[in-house]
Parts: structure tokens; sequence; C-alpha cells
């Protein structure tokens, strides 16, 4: 049982938030205090698996010893020089990232929204100085459904009318297409001013939107004969999340561009990286692009510990097989509970359940339930539910959560 001064602990955060904080997200109703591994645990004590694990960030669990090491062990040291020195420190990331992922080259930036625009950027260079695009005619393809952050460009990309409306203008030059359509993107590239295809290998925020089998390597393939870059925003499904290093791995696609995010920094601070080869990567000169912060030592060592961490744990053959396992149960779960469950898909430990609208806030009220059942999760739209642990989980955890999963499933 809560005691009164308990509740008000949590209560009082939740004032404090919505007294003082932008109203710019809504919250579910948890106020958490700590986190270990796959844990989390709220301001009155109670213990959950986090089933978000901050939006696919801390894929290596909350507070990874190793990581939080690296970050302390830096901090000491040296944590900021900005660009305008080399640090020692940098040198060394940017050799370990590249090789690690196969690239001439990497640019090291922040958020993953920074990773996005620096690789808008990077396309529109390339097209002028290497494809010969006519100045300010080139073009890049989007997709329906997607999600790459919040700035003016991105949204300008976006179809959520919530991420746009009463934001324009917007920046020109995108293209949108529906997601997971071949000739669509054939039809597309007809343009000849087209010089990039930005495209999420799953679209994660969308709600775990798998693609058909095949589709990043048709698409891949058709961006090689149009001369178009194939721009890869593996910021959620990077780094093990759908089971292998890169999801685009699944399909042996080597992106032209790749950027990453969240759990390059495994949810210690933010991290993103946009890696291309020479030719493209060259485009940008000294004074033409950059970031404060973007490459500071700090980052620096905590990127290479988190890659490290999901090498030396196994992460990415984790969540490969637990993710079957995963999928396989919540199909279970969809069989005895078909009324309410509509669909369910994952890939790695990246899965999704929608289940049956009843007043547009059927998932919100299913993750309310989950939560006191001592498992975190938050829908995306108002009918879908994305599942997406800490990939450290061990099996036993998993059957817990599955467990957890279908109880609350059955009362609801
Ligand atoms: C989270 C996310 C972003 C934006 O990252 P921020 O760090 O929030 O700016 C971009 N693309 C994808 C696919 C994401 O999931």
């Amino acid at each position: 049982m809560e005691t009164m001064a308990q509740k008000s602990i949590s209560q009082k955060a939740i004032e404090l938030e919505n007294r003082y904080g932008a109203h710019n997200y809504h919250p579910l109703d948890v106020v958490l205090d700590r986190g270990e591994g796959v844990f989390v645990w709220d301001v009155d004590g109670k213990k959950y698996f986090d089933f978000l694990s901050a939006y696919s960030a801390v894929n290596q669990g909350h507070c990874h010893p190793k990581i939080i090491q690296a970050l302390i062990e830096q901090s000491k040291k040296l944590t900021l020089t900005s660009r305008a020195f080399y640090n020692s420190s940098l040198g060394e990331y940017e050799k370990f990232i590249t090789q690690y992922f196969g690239y001439d080259k990497v640019l090291p930036m922040n958020t993953g929204a920074e990773g996005v625009e620096t690789a808008l950027k990077l396309c529109r260079k390339w097209a002028y100085e290497k494809k010969g695009i006519a100045a300010d005619h080139a073009k890049i393809i989007v997709c329906e459904g997607n999600f790459h952050g919040r700035t003016i460009s991105i949204v300008s990309a976006s179809s959520d009318p919530d991420a746009k409306k009463n934001f324009g203008p917007y920046t020109p030059g995108f293209i949108t297409i529906p997601y997971n359509d071949i000739n669509a993107l054939v039809n597309a590239l007809k343009d000849k001013n087209v010089a990039g295809f930005l495209v999420e290998p799953v679209q994660g925020e969308r709600g775990v939107m798998i693609p058909d089998e095949g589709y990043l390597a048709k698409s891949f393939e058709l961006c090689k004969k149009a001369n178009v870059l194939f721009i890869a925003d593996e910021i959620q499904t990077g780094l093990g999340r759908t089971g292998k290093r890169l999801c685009c791995d699944h399909e042996n696609v080597r992106p032209d561009v790749l950027i990453l995010g969240k759990a390059l920094a495994g949810g210690t601070m933010p991290v993103s990286a946009v890696l291309a080869d020479d030719d493209i990567m060259l485009c940008i000169k000294p004074g033409e692009h950059g970031s404060t912060y973007g490459g500071n030592p700090l980052a620096c060592k905590v990127a290479m510990a988190s890659i490290n961490v999901l090498e030396e744990e196994n992460m990415y053959e984790n969540s490969y097989s637990l993710g079957k396992i995963l999928l396989a149960e919540l199909k279970k779960i969809q069989t005895e509970k078909s009324d309410i469950v509509l669909n369910v898909r994952g890939k790695g430990l990246f899965a999704a359940i929608v289940i049956k609208e009843r007043n547009n806030k059927s998932a919100w009220e299913l993750c309310l339930a989950l939560k006191e059942n001592g498992l975190l999760a938050k829908p995306t739209h108002g009918d879908i539910i994305r599942l997406a642990p800490p990939l450290l989980i061990t099996e036993k955890q998993l059957m817990e959560c599955v467990s957890i999963l279908r109880k609350t499933i059955l009362e609801f």
C-alpha cells in the first residue's frame, strides 16, 4: 500500500512539471527515480520492467556500469574543448566507429535530429558538388509516417499533422512517398533532381511498421541505379534493437549515409553520428557545418563504451533470439484474445501490439493497466503499444513480462 506521504512525492513531482515545464509531452503517470538494467523504480520504490528503454536509447540497460565508468573517468579529465582545438579522444573514437561500421568518415553530432539535419545537408551538398544538380533544385524522398525528429526542416518532411500544424512555412525540397512501396519509389526516382532517399528501416514511432522482406535491398539497388544516396535513419533501429548491429544488416545493405543516435550513448547523454565515405563526407568543408558539443571527449568515450558493451555482452544475438520468442508469445496472446489484440509484429526486441480501438484511448488505458502490473510501455498513436525492453533482458525476465502482458490483456 502507498502511504499518503509517498503519494505526495510523486504528486508533487508531476505538479512541478505541469506548472513549470512546457506542455510538449503527455507522460504516463509514473515518476521514475532510479534505474538498473531492465528495471526502473518510481519515487515510491515500486519496481517496473522498462519496455520503452527511452525510445531505444537505453538498449544496454539503465546505468550500465561500464558506460557509467567511462562517463565518470572521462568527466574527471576533460569534457569539452569545442572543435576549435583537437582533443585526445576524438580521433580514437572516429577511428573506432568508422572501422566498426565500415565507413571512411564520421561526423559527430549530439541529438538524433541534428544527425538527420546533418545527413540532409550532406546530401544536398553532394547533389550540387558531385551529382551536378542545379543550385537549389535538390530533392530528397521521404516516406509517409516517418519520424526523423523535430526541427523545422525535419517536420517539413513529416506527414504527421501534430508534428507539422502551425509550424510553417516549411522547408521545400522533399517528396513524400508511401512506405514499403517499391513502385512509388521507382516513380519518384524518375525525377532527375532527386539526390537522396531518407528511410527508417523499421518505422518505430509509427508503431514498429516493418516493411516487406527485400524492401531495403531493393530500394538500395534502385537508388544506386539512379545515382541517389540511400540514407538510413537507424537512430532507433540501430545498435541491436532489431536483432542485428544495424537493421540494414538484415538485408546486407550498407547505406550511403548512416545516421545513429540514441543508444550510441546508452542513455547517458545525447550523442549522434553520421557515417559516410569520403566522396560524400568531404563535400562538407571547414566552417560549413558543426556543433559546439559535437565530438566532445566525454561523448567519444561514452560512445565507445556503449558499442563495446553491446558487443561484449552479446546483445545483438540476445535481441535476435529473444525477439523470436517475444513475437511467438505475442502471437499466442493474440490468438487467445483476438477481440482485443488485432495484430502483433516484431523484429528483434522491437515489437508492437495493435489493439482494438474503443475511444481512441485504448492503448493508453492498457498502458496504465500494465503500469499497475509492473511493466512500463507507451502507446504510439491511439491503438498501438510498442514493446522495446533493454537488450540485456534474460529469457526468464522476458517470460515474466509476457505473463504480465497476458494477464493484463486478459483482464482488459
Ligand atoms: C528519436 C528519433 C529521432 C530523433 O532523435 P532525437 O535525439 O530525439 O532528436 C530521429 N529518427 C528516429 C528514427 C528516431 O527514433
